[in-house]
C-alpha cells in the first residue's frame, strides 16, 4: 500500500492547519460585516455543472477537470471552482433573487485541477469565494474588490495591488471577439494546436495560451478596452473613479482576460506589490447571464475567490504561534493518577485550557513533555499535596527561579489559575 497522498494533494495539519483557520476565519468574519452569509455545496457535482458554465475551452474544462463515472454511470466531476456550483445551488433551492433582492453567499472548501503541481499549485488547494448575485453596478464591483482588499489587511497583508480590466456586455465582447479573429488569422500558421482549434471555437480562450509562441503573439492582439461601447466604456470609467476614491492600489492590466468563459464587464486580479511572491493571490470579477444558464433568475453578479494556500504562505507563522496558554496537570507516581485525572476534568469544566500528562516515566520525563506540548503552568501532584490539600504550580514561562513555584490550596486552585492563565 502506497501511504503517500495523491500526488499534488496533502494532509493539513500542526501550524500549517493553524493557518488554514486563520485565513478563513479572518475572511468570514470580514465578509460577514458585509453582509454575507456562509453556504456549503458538494464537492461533486453533474459534469455539467461546470462544463456549460466555465465553457469547454477554458483550460480548466479542457485539461484540469476531475471527472468520473460513479456505480450508476452518472459523470460526476470534482469542484474545479465554487462559482458553478452556488449558481447551481440558488436554483435548485429556488432562493430568492432579483435587481433590488441580491444574494451575498461566500463559500470555501477544497478544490481539485489536474494541473502540474509546484510550489503554490496544487491539484486538491483551498479557496475562499464570493458572490454577490442580483445588482449590477460599479458601486458593487468596487465594494468587492474592497472587500477582498479588507480581508487581506486582516490577515496582515498590505501590500496587495488590484488589477482591472473590462471584457464589456455580450454586444462589446462580439465585437472583439471578431476583432480578435482577424488578427489571430493572420497568425494562424505559427499558433499552437490547441489556439488554432480555439480560433474555431473560442478565440478569446487562444489569450489563456500558455505556449511562449503564442504569448508572443497575443501581445499586440487587439485589447477588449478598446471595443467597449459607450456604456460599457462609461461603467469601466466609473469603476476606475471609485477605485481612485477609495484609494485601492489598483493597476489598469488590458491583457486581463481570466481564465473562463463568464466573465463579463469588470474583471480583476489581485498580486503582492511588494516582495518575490508574483503568483495571483486570488480575481473574480462580473459575469452576466450565468445563474439564467442554470435556468434562475436573469440577473448579474460578481465575485471572486482567493487561493487559500497562497495566502498561508504569505502570512508569518507568528500569527498562529499564539495558541491559548494550557495547564497541564501532572501526578508523580501512579498512586496520584485518580486525583490527577479528576482534578483535569473539573478544570475543563471550568472552561480551563488543560492536558493530563501520565506519559514518561518519570516526573522529569513529564515535565519536559508538558512543556514540549506549550503548557505554561504545571501542576504537580504528588503523595505529600494530597496530604497536606495543596498542589505545587510551577510557571515555565518564569525565568526566576524563586517565582516559579507556587504552592497553592487545592480549593483555590482555579481561583488562581484564572488569576494567573
Ligand atoms: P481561479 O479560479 O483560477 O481564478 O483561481 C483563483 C485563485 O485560486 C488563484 O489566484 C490562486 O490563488 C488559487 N488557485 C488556483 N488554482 C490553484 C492551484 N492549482 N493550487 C493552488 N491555488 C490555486
Amino acid at each position: 500500500m502506497d501511504i503517500n497522498p495523491i500526488r499534488g494533494m496533502k494532509d493539513l495539519y500542526g501550524l500549517e492547519f493553524r493557518k488554514f483557520q486563520y485565513v478563513v476565519d479572518k475572511s468570514v468574519y470580514v465578509a460577514s460585516k458585509y453582509g454575507y452569509q456562509c453556504i456549503e455545496t458538494p464537492i461533486v457535482e453533474n459534469t455539467g455543472v461546470f462544463q456549460r458554465s466555465l465553457g469547454d475551452e477554458s483550460d480548466v474544462v479542457s485539461k484540469e477537470m476531475y471527472s468520473f463515472e460513479d456505480k450508476g454511470g452518472e459523470q460526476i466531476t470534482l469542484r474545479p471552482e465554487g462559482t458553478a456550483g452556488v449558481m447551481r445551488a440558488i436554483t435548485s433551492n429556488k432562493m430568492f433573487v432579483n435587481e433590488n433582492n441580491p444574494l451575498k453567499l461566500m463559500y470555501y472548501g477544497q478544490m481539485f485541477r489536474y494541473d502540474r503541481p509546484q510550489k503554490g499549485r496544487y491539484r486538491q488547494f483551498h479557496q475562499i469565494g464570493l458572490e454577490h448575485i442580483g445588482e449590477k453596478s460599479p458601486y458593487t464591483d468596487v465594494l468587492t474588490i474592497e472587500l477582498a482588499v479588507d480581508i487581506f489587511k486582516a490577515i496582515g497583508l498590505n501590500n496587495v495591488k488590484v488589477l482591472v480590466n473590462s471584457l464589456g456586455g455580450s454586444q462589446s465582447r462580439k465585437v472583439y471577439v471578431k476583432a480578435l479573429v482577424d488578427y489571430f488569422n493572420k497568425y494562424e500558421n505559427e499558433l499552437s494546436e490547441t489556439s488554432k482549434h480555439r480560433l474555431v471555437t473560442n478565440p478569446l480562450r487562444i489569450l489563456d495560451s500558455k505556449e511562449l509562441n503564442d504569448i508572443e503573439i497575443c501581445q499586440n492582439a487587439p485589447k477588449s478596452r478598446n471595443y467597449l461601447n459607450k456604456e460599457d466604456a462609461e461603467y469601466f470609467e466609473k469603476v476606475l473613479m471609485l477605485l481612485e476614491q477609495c484609494n485601492i492600489n489598483y493597476e489598469i492590466d488590458l491583457n486581463l482576460v481570466r481564465g473562463l468563459d463568464y466573465y463579463t464587464h469588470t474583471t480583476f486580479e489581485f498580486r503582492m506589490s511588494l516582495g518575490e511572491y508574483k503568483d495571483a493571490l486570488g480575481g473574480g470579477g462580473r459575469y452576466d447571464g450565468l445563474l439564467k444558464m442554470f435556468g434562475g433568475a436573469d440577473v448579474s453578479g460578481v465575485g471572486f475567490a482567493l487561493g487559500v494556500e497562497r495566502l498561508m504562505m504569505l502570512l508569518s507563522n507568528d500569527v498562529v504561534l499564539d495558541s491559548p496558554e494550557k495547564v497541564a496537570v501532572i501526578p508523580v507516581s501512579e498512586s496520584e493518577f485518580d486525583v490527577a485525572f479528576r482534578l483535569v476534568r473539573t478544570l475543563l469544566k471550568d472552561g480551563i485550557p488543560t492536558e493530563l500528562i501520565t506519559g514518561g516515566n518519570s516526573l522529569k520525563k513529564r515535565v519536559e513533555l508538558a512543556t514540549k506540548r506549550n503548557c505554561g503552568l504545571l501542576l504537580i501532584i504528588g503523595e505529600n499535596e494530597i496530604n497536606n490539600g495543596t498542589i505545587v504550580v510551577t510557571n515555565t514561562k518564569v525565568s526566576d527561579s524563586e517565582k516559579r513555584n507556587t504552592v497553592v490550596n487545592m480549593k483555590e486552585i482555579i481561583y488562581f489559575l484564572k488569576k494567573n492563565i
